[in-house]
């Protein structure tokens, strides 16, 4: 707790934290998975400081290990990165100061991990008694069933060898059951505690929608901007899954008068480098990103979060949709949904794959993920209990509510089709009609009349189903589908080189005949918005604090103090202290040191280094 407190001035652990950190000093092997803004990164960095010796950390980049090493130093806490831009010389130096203990906290990419030379420095530090853990950091990496699988993860089992009895720790935000197993069985935890946080993110709100063609989808995204613009400050990302994408949606938005910037790997560095930190500074609001932008983004005031395509599986949507609200104050999710989306992620992950070859276990494996993220989006059931089953987690509405609140499906933005019966009836004479050979998207495109050479070759438009759904959206009609699966009426078949076919399910015929009823929804127009009753908070009540008017004007005065230091000693805002720590200090004004360490977030470092410009400021307010 001493520590806790001098470095960062928190008062008392979450519960998950005070569990790992127990397991941490019992040299337990461990597995944390706790969702985005659980504070991690604090269950392995606290540890050393106890124990006194070291823990090496695994992460998978560059930009999150310097960030993290800057944010420790502002703590007084020395740590340090090895990484492929530290200089040999400065990588010696860092070298001896862990085996001599003036550095207790090492952090590493994994393929520097596995080489000789940190091979025998690990050893090295065993043989002193100075290896304490080693922590692996974004440990879903290492899981072909993770949306973000490194194959140099897999080798680090072998550090098991190398420092056999060194504990070793866990840790991710996404991790469904199958990901949680495959983490312990390929790190080989050994009888490792199990340590797994709730989920749900009540602050969030989720909403699908129905992608609009061409422009007017850039049109859906700037109405979302729009409805959180009135609440003043945050951020918005709008993720899309290409480069060229990225650039449309920001030339439109900025068309329409929103600052808004590209990001993607097609740029150059420093052109990323800077919207990157424009963005984390809070001088720009809007970022058009593919994927490749978030990892290190620690901008908590994040209010909107759109995807302008269907995610390639549900934990890149939980990680992705997971940068708004991390404040823990009401933020929005949106999902525009188009029915090539699945179509594009499929192409994408199977790349070059000859078509009819077998194919990898892991390209498989993308593939489910993909089918998983379209269900998500097709069934309308709640989303926050869809995202928490899919993380085997039971969802619990919140105290005396009978559903979220909080997502489309809750807020009655769906519609339920008037005609269930019997379009679902057409649907499945369509699957009869076409031999149950032939996927979803092929499926949709006959109903709806259409004349793809793949019809025109077959001869499916001479079939008496073919436009019969003419009056639907492909995209409906495929969300439809979906429902019919899940609904046990059709079924989903995938061979060996990937081709899927709908068949019959189990209910199939009942369906046909309509003796077993069916109800198909999809969501509303684009435009509607169901007003939330309250906004939510996802913070326990002893963590909100209110301001009232003067407080506020205090608030803002913080802030600008803050981005003064932050640009004169280019740190970002947030490494200076965070919108909660400037919110305690506004309400409960501090007048002297002491005072000012009590305030969560301002530990012994940190006063010394900015106590004294943020004390004038309150001192000034209150005259
Ligand atoms: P994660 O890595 O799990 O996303 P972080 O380590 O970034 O989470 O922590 C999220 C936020 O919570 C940070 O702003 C951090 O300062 C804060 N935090 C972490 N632990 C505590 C604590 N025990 N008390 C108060 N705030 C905390
Ligand atoms: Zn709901």
């Amino acid at each position: 707790m001493d520590a806790l407190r001098q470095v960062w001035g928190f008062d008392s652990l979450r519960p998950m934290q005070a569990a790992a950190v127990r397991a941490a000093l019992d040299g337990r092997d461990a597995l944390v998975v706790l969702p985005t803004g659980g504070g991690k990164s604090l269950c392995y960095q606290l540890p050393p400081l106890v124990s006194g010796k070291a823990t090496v950390v695994v992460s998978p980049l560059i930009a999150l290990m310097r960030d993290q090493v800057r944010g420790l130093e502002l703590n007084g806490y020395p740590a340090a990165a090895l990484h492929s831009a530290v200089e040999p010389e400065e990588a010696r130096q860092i070298e001896s100061q862990l085996v001599s203990g003036e550095i207790n906290l090492l952090l590493a990419a994994p393929e520097r991990m596995v080489t000789t030379g940190f091979r025998t420095l690990l050893a090295r530090l065993a043989d002193a008694g100075r290896l304490g853990a080693i922590a692996v950091d974004e440990a879903h990496c290492i899981s072909q069933w993770g949306h973000d699988f490194r194959p140099e993860y897999r080798r680090l089992a072998e550090l098991r060898d190398v420092v056999p009895g060194t504990p070793m720790q866990a840790f991710t935000a996404t991790a469904t059951p199958r990901v949680r197993q495959d983490i312990i069985e390929q790190l080989g935890l050994h009888d490792p505690e199990v340590l797994v946080g709730t989920f749900d993110r009540p602050n969030l709100t989720y909403r699908v929608r129905a992608r609009q063609p061409g422009a007017r989808a850039i049109q859906q995204a700037a109405e979302a901007i729009a409805r959180h613009k009135d609440a003043g400050e945050g951020g918005a990302i709008v993720y899309c899954i290409s480069r060229k994408e990225t650039e449309d949606f920001a030339d439109g938005l900025r068309g329409m008068g929103l600052d808004a910037q590209a990001y993607h790997a097609g740029l150059k560095p420093n052109q990323r480098d800077n919207v990157e930190r424009a963005f984390t500074n809070e001088q720009l609001d809007v970022v058009c990103a593919t994927v490749a932008f978030g990892m290190g983004i620690d901008r908590s005031n994040v209010r909107l979060v759109v995807h302008a395509a269907c995610p390639k599986s549900v934990e890149a949507y939980q990680q992705e949709a997971g940068r708004a609200g991390r404040d823990g104050e009401a933020a929005e999710c949106l999902l525009l949904y188009g029915p090539g989306d699945a179509g594009r992620w499929t192409r994408l992950i199977l790349g070059d794959h000859e078509f009819g070859q077998p194919m990898p276990a892991s390209t498989r494996a993308q593939l489910e993920l993909i089918r998983e993220a379209t269900r998500f989006v097709a069934l309308m059931e709640c989303r926050h209990k869809a995202l928490s089953t899919h993380f085997g987690q039971e969802y619990e509405p919140p105290a005396g509510r009978h559903n979220c609140g909080a997502c489309d499906v809750c807020l009655g933005e769906t519609e339920v089709e008037k005609d269930s019966a019997r379009v679902a009836q057409i649907i499945m004479s369509a699957v009869a009609r076409l031999d149950q050979r032939w996927g979803a998207s092929h499926v949709a495109d006959v109903l709806r009349g259409a004349n793809t050479e793949k019809i025109k070759s077959n001869g499916h438009d001479a079939l008496s189903v073919h436009g019969l759904l003419r009056e639907h959206a492909k995209g409906e009609v495929q969300m439809y589908i979906e429902q019919l699966i899940a609904a046990g009426a059709l079924q989903r078949h995938l061979n060996d080189s990937g081709f899927e076919t709908i068949r019959f399910g189990e209910l199939g015929n009942a369906v046909m005949k309509a003796e077993e009823p069916v109800t198909l929804a999809r969501p509303m127009g684009s435009g509607t918005v169901r007003q939330e009753r309250e906004r939510r908070s996802s913070k326990r009540p002893a963590e909100v604090v209110i301001l009232d008017a003067d407080e506020k004007e205090l608030f803002e005065k913080l802030r600008a103090v803050r981005l003064e230091i932050s640009r004169e000693d280019s740190i970002p805002p947030y490494m200076v202290f965070n919108d909660a720590t400037l919110r305690e200090m506004a309400k409960r004004k501090p007048s002297t040191d002491r005072e000012m360490l009590s305030i969560k977030g301002v530990g012994q470092a940190k006063l010394e280094a900015f106590g004294r410009q943020f004390l004038e400021v309150i001192e000034q307010g209150d005259l």
